[in-house]
């Protein structure tokens, strides 16, 4: 329960969490509270770092006193007080790989009562005994198909590639997949002493003979006469069709080549016994208006919720008793019915009504997944908590953004509270309440330069959320231009895109729109990327089969590029080993500087001492992490100052050289900002920093470890060490969506860099939903005109001015409001 929850607000004194200074506020509870200011002026510090912090520590604390002192080893949030302050949810942007298994029905727990469902009302074949809810989970080991053990897939040899010439004989060699050599020609013998005709074209052998050359289990022992001539008797020797030749290989061989070899002839296809449902077939039999749980797992949600409306909403079911066979209109069918339809009807109103419950967790985009948590929390019947929201509108269509914050206005009404950190303005004036930071980054931001209601934040001259709010800013200027040439793209087809043509000008900045799931992704990062990718001769990585199809009729106009950048937003690196020093690749300049000094020379430190993934550098204890993992009951990942080096990464020799009166590890704790003035005549490291401060990154630490960074600040890093290398020629970069997570003040410094690639001779090409950016644009394609297979065309093309005119575009209307 909330301490003195009497007078509505929780009030904070003393927060001093990064780079807060002393930071005293009074926020409202049962409110929608927008948290704004620019990247880095403390937001998170203050939502996430302090307030969330501190309600899961005194959540810990209460449910288990005996972790108070390893909680103590991790540390509290940096604050004096905290009053009235509520249990607390957070509903983070988390981008950690979630497990394989999870899907959409799992994440959102409707999977639980679709299970139910079928168990308890579903239409049983005649005979058959009811089976457990489990029994329709891929996940238990009552419902996984036995044959792939549910996971959908099989990897098996192939027919085509095992014998990808027909037209020859098994003596020429048609069983590509059997050994060559003195092996080949010992099952060739074996095959002759079988009685079949290793001379006869393979296409022309009995079906048969052919099924059982490829894929039998038996393996008869033949007797080899002997080579006329030779005096040995011959021997016996051991048949191994393709299938059993190959699997004995992967399941064997030493060698990383055969192995190799091998897996060219194995393909991973749908399971034959689930269709890869990856549920029993006993489960698949039974039926609920009928469909197999398969089937509505398949369904975008749209369909799901029409299926069992008609049962939800059935008058008079009470009388109803289950037969044997169905318990279809029945009341729990009803019941169970009902409620879903009620959950489904959330997501519906979230724009995700494209989403089938089995689509895994894994290919949802973020925004996806945060929608998908929010509505499933709407349902949770928790009230008097506070939700702290990470940009809940990242991502989002201006058309998707206005139902979510329904959806949010909902949760307020049910007596909880949202601590929302937010920069797109339309949410933040819908709050009830702003929390305004800054006025800068880093050292020059952590302070609240306003805490109120919406309209008062006008006055506040320093505020950069202000001036953006109440249109003082200055707009982005720059010169429109024409297409120097296209690039066309026919037939393209993928997902929800089918036989889509686009063109895409050179040498312009074009803009790709559309609500969420309409196909911009799909068109930008997959087919676009792939088809110039392909075209320099990249080789793909990390792509399953499914998206090496060739999917793309033709494409024209790809020899205009040298050079292909993707600026997504995957991490830079994966362990905090990498960080924002090392991949700029200004660390090694930095090192250079330090093996340089008089002290270094003396005591023969080399550039190498002064890597903390060194043994001879770095500190022992943490082996240069800098921090080491504390077991805390079942939350994984917690870490704690490594209590030898405090953080520093290196051993106390190496700490003892300093250039200018600093240690490497002081340089590492240096924001970009103050590093630019340090290191400003060390041109390798002055040129990445200066880059870094363009794109609005001068508050991040030179050492901030990979794992610390968000998807906008991995892509920002990326895109300064790309505008770092200014090389010649013509290169296309594509992004997607580079201003999720950004200030309009950031926006405006991320576009004007992106400018000045185009200027210099480049294309560039982003998915996009933030207006501005839009309208800055040369060139816009919309993509639509729904989500899913609503969507998957291109809807409007031309001028941001030209798409705003377009009839059936959904971004048209909000664009011109915004270019009015
Ligand atoms: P915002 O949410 O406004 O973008 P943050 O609260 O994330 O800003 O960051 C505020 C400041 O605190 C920045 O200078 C940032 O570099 C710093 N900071 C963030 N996380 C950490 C951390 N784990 N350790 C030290 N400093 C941090
Ligand atoms: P957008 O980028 O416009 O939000 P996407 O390109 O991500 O849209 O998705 C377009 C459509 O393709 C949607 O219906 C989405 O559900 C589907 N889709 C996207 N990724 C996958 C995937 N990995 N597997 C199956 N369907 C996908
Ligand atoms: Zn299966
Ligand atoms: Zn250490």
């Amino acid at each position: 329960m909330p301490d003195d929850s009497t007078d509505g607000f929780v009030r904070v004194r003393g927060a001093g969490e990064h780079n807060l200074r002393h930071v005293d506020v009074d926020i409202p509870r049962d409110a929608m509270v927008a948290f704004t200011g620019v990247s880095g002026s403390g937001k998170s510090s203050l939502a996430f770092g302090t307030l969330y912090a501190e309600a899961q520590r005194r959540y810990f604390e209460s449910v288990a006193p005996y972790a108070r002192r390893l909680l103590q080893q991790v540390g509290a949030p940096h604050v004096q007080e905290i009053t009235g302050l509520p249990p607390a949810v957070a509903l983070q942007q988390r981008r950690g790989a979630p497990s394989s298994r999870s899907t959409v029905g799992t994440l959102t727990t409707l999977s639980n009562l679709l299970r139910m469902l079928y168990s308890r009302a579903g239409s049983y074949p005649p005979g058959a005994g009811r089976l457990e809810a489990e029994a329709f989970s891929p996940n238990t080991v009552a419902g996984a198909c036995p044959r792939c053990q549910g996971l959908g897939v099989v990897h098996d040899v192939a027919e085509d590639l095992l014998v990808p010439d027909p037209s020859l004989s098994i003596r020429d060699g048609a069983i590509a997949a059997w050994p060559g050599a003195w092996q080949g020609a010992n099952l060739r013998s074996i095959v002759t002493g079988l009685g079949i005709d290793v001379d006869k074209p393979w296409r022309e052998l009995s079906k048969k003979d052919r099924d059982w050359l490829l894929y039998t289990d038996e393996q008869p022992s033949v007797l080899i006469a002997p080579e006329p001539g030779r005096i040995d008797h011959g021997y016996y020797g051991k048949f191994w069709s393709a299938r059993k030749h190959i699997r004995h290989v992967l399941a064997d061989s030493k060698s990383q080549r055969m192995r190799e070899r091998a897996m060219r002839f194995v393909r991973s296809m749908p399971c034959p016994e689930c269709h890869g449902s990856r549920i029993r077939p006993e489960a698949l039999e039974v039926t609920f208006a009928g469909r197999s749980i398969a089937e509505v797992n398949a369904m975008p949600l749209t369909d799901v919720a029409a299926l069992l409306r008609p049962v939800a909403d059935l008058p008079d079911a009470g009388a109803a008793t289950p037969s044997a066979g169905s318990g279809e209109a029945t009341e729990v069918a009803v019941r169970i019915s009902a409620d879903l339809v009620g959950r489904i009807d959330v997501l519906l109103d979230l724009g995700l009504g494209y989403l089938s419950l089995g689509r895994p967790s894994t290919t949802l985009s973020p925004g996806e997944a945060q929608r998908l948590r929010i509505a499933t929390q709407l349902r949770s019947g928790l009230f008097g908590v506070v939700y702290v929201l990470d940009e809940p509108s990242a991502g989002l269509h201006p058309a998707d953004a206005a139902p979510l914050l329904d959806v949010l206005d909902r949760l307020k009404a049910s007596g909880n509270s949202l601590f929302v950190v937010e920069h797109d303005l339309d949410v933040v004036r819908r709050a009830d309440w702003v929390v305004d930071i800054g006025p800068g980054a880093g050292a020059l931001g952590g302070r609240v330069l306003y805490s109120g209601p919406v309209a008062g934040l006008e006055d506040v001259e320093e505020s950069a959320t202000s001036r953006y709010l109440f249109g003082r800013a200055e707009p982005l200027e720059h010169r429109t231009r024409t297409a120097q040439g296209w690039l066309h793209l026919r037939g393209v087809s993928r997902h929800n895109l089918r036989d889509v043509s686009v063109d895409i000008p050179l040498r312009v900045l074009t803009a790709v729109t559309g609500v969420s799931g309409s196909g911009k992704s799909t068109l930008v990062t997959q087919v676009l990327a792939e088809a110039v990718g392909r075209h320099l001769g990249h080789t793909p990585e990390d792509q399953d089969d499914a998206d090496l199809q060739v999917d793309l009729r033709e494409a024209s106009g790809l020899e205009a590029f040298d050079r292909l950048v993707l600026v997504d937003q995957r991490p830079i690196g994966r362990t905090p080993r990498s960080n924002l020093a090392t991949y700029t690749g200004m660390f090694d300049a930095v090192r250079r500087v330090y093996a340089a000094t008089e002290e270094a020379r003396a005591r023969g430190y080399g550039a190498s001492r002064f890597s903390f993934n060194v043994p001879e550098g770095r500190c022992e204890t943490c082996q240069g992490e800098g921090f080491v993992a504390v077991e805390l009951l079942f939350l994984p990942g917690t870490y704690a100052p490594c209590p030898t080096c405090h953080g520093a990464r290196y051993n106390a020799e190496t700490l003892e050289v300093t250039y200018r009166g600093k240690t490497i590890a002081d340089v590492l704790a240096m924001p970009v900002d103050d590093a630019a003035a340090f290191l400003a005549d060390v041109p390798a490291a002055a040129r990445s920093l200066e880059t870094l401060r363009d794109v609005g990154l001068g508050y991040l630490r030179l050492g901030q470890p990979a794992t610390e960074l968000s998807g906008g600040e991995a892509q920002r890093i990326k895109l300064a060490t790309e505008l770092q290398r200014a090389r010649r020629g013509h290169a296309l970069y594509l992004l997607d969506e580079p201003t999720a997570g950004l200030h309009p003040a950031d926006i405006t410094l991320l576009l004007r860099q992106l400018h000045r690639l185009v200027d210099a001779g480049n294309t560039v090409v982003l998915v996009e939903h933030d207006l501005d950016t839009i309208a800055s644009a040369d060139w816009v394609i919309d993509l639509g005109p729904g989500g899913g297979d609503a969507g998957g065309r291109v809807v409007a093309t031309g001028t941001p001015a030209e798409v705003a005119q377009a009839p059936a575009s959904a971004t048209a209307p909000y664009l011109a409001r915004r270019l009015t």
